[in-house]
């Protein structure tokens, strides 16, 4: 049962796992695409032998063609490249692993072609969840989840009726920064941010993961991939990340998945769903773990929380501020040009004043990120 997959952003943390997972498979891989490491697409491409590698970034491109002359893999250069081998005719399935809004148009351009979704790329959903939503629809298109807690849901709700549920347990980590006070948050370092206490990943979900805006993202991500009203999903702090999300059902029955930190769980089950083949992954023990811990969020001290709560709420385009304003403050952080408790001070004013009119399009959409972006130069200039 060997697939044919392209893989969006495959040399990142959540990319370079996938083709770990793709290996194990026998799935055979089609198309591989970077924004600027051409090095590492190239040692891939050697590896993999896709027909396809697409680079976003001009000068990557260049180099990426003399790299790989010697091979008769194609090399495409530019965003629409990405776009491009999302809807290649040769794809079973295409998993986006792009970080950030960049990842849209391609998984927009895979569900008009037909092509399931593995989606890892939660920002997509953040930003264009109708409009992927009744793309997905329209051309009969399944979303299969990647995200941890999102895929822990999809495994709940299996065998289940989706109608009887009654709400969902959404656990998050925490952060680095876990029972911090706005005053020590204040002191963090950009080393201290980029550590997080269970998972190695990308160093903007890193930071998200320490300011709880991705949380607020998977939140929002919640709502769309499985018809949620925001009431109905609780969030809560598991500091053990065993427990990666639960589904309680009217009878009072909670269902919950578990298992080791390793993404390779999540991203093998939207390959495979709804096969569970053997992973390699280093089987769960409850005895060595002991205890499973549970807390309350702080919502006062950690903005981005309640502002993606807010920005549900209210909807329209206010996810898209959101997204875009987080995306432009971490960036500005992780240029060491703003201190960490600023990024959620900046996205909670983005939130109160970004002036937005009605989602119809996706250049509504690219418009509001825009308005958000220049918001945040603006606060802090
Ligand atoms: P990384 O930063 O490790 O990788 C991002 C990938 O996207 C890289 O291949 C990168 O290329 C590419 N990329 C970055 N910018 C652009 C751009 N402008 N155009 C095209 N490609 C681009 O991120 P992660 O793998 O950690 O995360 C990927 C997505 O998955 C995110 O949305 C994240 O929230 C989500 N996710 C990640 C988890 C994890 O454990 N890491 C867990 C759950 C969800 P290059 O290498 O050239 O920069
Ligand atoms: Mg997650």
């Amino acid at each position: 049962m060997s697939r044919n997959v392209t893989i969006l952003g495959s040399t990142g943390s959540i990319g370079t796992q996938s083709l770990q997972v793709c290996k194990n498979l026998g799935d055979k891989v089609i198309a591989l695409t970077a924004n600027k490491n051409s090095k590492l697409l190239e040692k891939q491409a050697r590896e993999y032998h896709p027909r396809y590698v697409a680079v976003t970034d001009q000068n990557a491109f260049s180099d990426l063609k003399i790299r790989l002359k010697d091979t008769d893999i194609k090399v495409l250069g530019g965003l629409e490249s990405l776009c491009e081998v999302a809807a290649l005719p040769e794809n079973d399935i295409v998993l986006n692993a792009v970080v950030g809004m960049v990842g849209l148009k391609p998984t927009l351009s895979a569900i008009t072609a037909g092509k399931e979704i593995a989606l890892a790329n939660k920002e997509t959903l953040v930003i264009g969840g109708e409009l992927v939503k009744s793309a997905a629809q329209k051309y009969r298109v399944r979303i299969l989840p990647v995200d941890s807690e999102h895929s822990a849901i999809f495994q709940c709700l299996q065998g289940n009726n989706p109608k009887q549920l009654r709400k969902i347990i959404l656990t998050a980590s925490g952060g680095p920064f876990f029972g911090f006070s706005a005053e020590q948050l204040k002191a963090v370092t950009k080393a201290q941010a980029l550590k997080h206490p269970n998972w190695e990943m990308g160093a903007k979900i890193t930071i998200d993961s320490a300011t709880l805006m991705n949380k607020g993202l998977e939140f929002i991500e919640a709502v769309h991939l499985f018809d949620l009203a925001p009431d109905q999903i609780e969030i809560v702090v598991h500091r053990e990340s065993i427990l990666h999300s639960a589904v309680e059902y009217n009878d009072g029955s909670v269902i919950a998945q578990m298992g080791v930190p390793d993404m390779k769980i999540p991203i093998q089950y939207a390959l495979t769903y709804p096969n569970r083949l053997s992973s390699g992954v280093k089987p769960l023990s409850l005895t060595d773990i002991k205890s499973l811990t549970f807390h309350q969020p702080d919502y006062e001290t950690f903005y981005c929380l309640s502002a993606a709560k807010k920005a549900i709420a209210k909807g329209g385009l206010l996810p898209t501020v959101l997204n875009g304003s987080n995306e432009q403050a971490v960036a500005l952080f992780l240029q060491d040009k703003i201190k960490f408790y600023q990024i959620g001070e900046a996205v909670a004013r983005a939130v109160e004043e970004v002036q937005t009119g009605p989602l119809c399009t996706l250049e509504d959409i690219i418009e509001a990120d825009a308005l958000a972006r220049e918001f945040v130069l603006r606060y802090f200039s």
